[in-house]
């Protein structure tokens, strides 16, 4: 069984944790950075970016996070996860962990949309997959390397580059867990990767 940790500083840990159960891998909660090199995966929950980073910073997993990317273990973002994944984000000068090539905007609905649920089709997912947006990002533009896998009025809300995996919509808020299994697939594949 792979084991696949959820960063859990700030935002939905919990949900998360229950749908890596449903789709039949181990859940760790990640605190420390040290807890990175136990686990073969991991999810970049939604929240508030800018306080993520911030105590991503504070308790020094900036370098670590970077490191367990490159060195081919999956990642997925959701949400404020997807943000910290961007190579760029529109209206700032930096960005975060860069670790896939697009620009994203957040908030990118427009304020008064809170939130909303479509269904939508994720491209090798699910045709009908009931997505829930909440103050979620999009992304205005992909690199060459980037596989786009949702759009919603155009705009690209969930996409693949390698080993990252990313989505603007909360994939652990309902109980269809196809989009978390697919990660565990992603997983289970860069493992044996690995270990060849
Ligand atoms: N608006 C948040 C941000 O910019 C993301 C919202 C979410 O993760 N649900 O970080």
């Amino acid at each position: 069984m792979v084991k696949i940790g959820v960063l859990a500083l700030q935002g939905a840990v919990r949900e998360h944790v229950r749908s890596v159960e449903a789709s039949g891998a181990e859940a760790v909660v990640v605190k420390r950075k040290e807890q990175l090199d136990e686990i073969d995966g991991l999810i970049l929950p939604g929240g508030e970016s800018t306080t993520m980073r911030r105590l991503i910073d504070k308790y020094d997993f900036f370098d670590a996070l970077k490191n367990f990317g490159t060195q081919g273990k999956p990642i997925f973002g959701t949400c404020a996860g997807l943000i910290l994944l961007a190579s760029d984000i529109v209206g700032q000068e930096s960005a975060h962990l860069q670790l896939m090539d697009m620009k994203v905007e957040r908030n990118a609905f427009g304020r008064q949309v809170d939130s909303f649920e479509a269904a939508l089709e994720v491209k090798g997912i699910a045709e009908d997959f009931e997505a829930v947006f909440i103050r979620a990002p999009y992304v205005v533009e992909v690199g060459e390397d980037v596989e786009v896998l949702a759009v919603v009025n155009n705009n690209i809300v969930a996409a693949k580059q390698g080993q990252y995996l990313c989505s603007a919509f909360h994939p652990e808020l309902t109980d269809d867990h196809r989009m978390t299994a697919y990660f565990v697939e992603m997983v289970e594949a860069a493992k044996k990767e690995l270990a060849s």
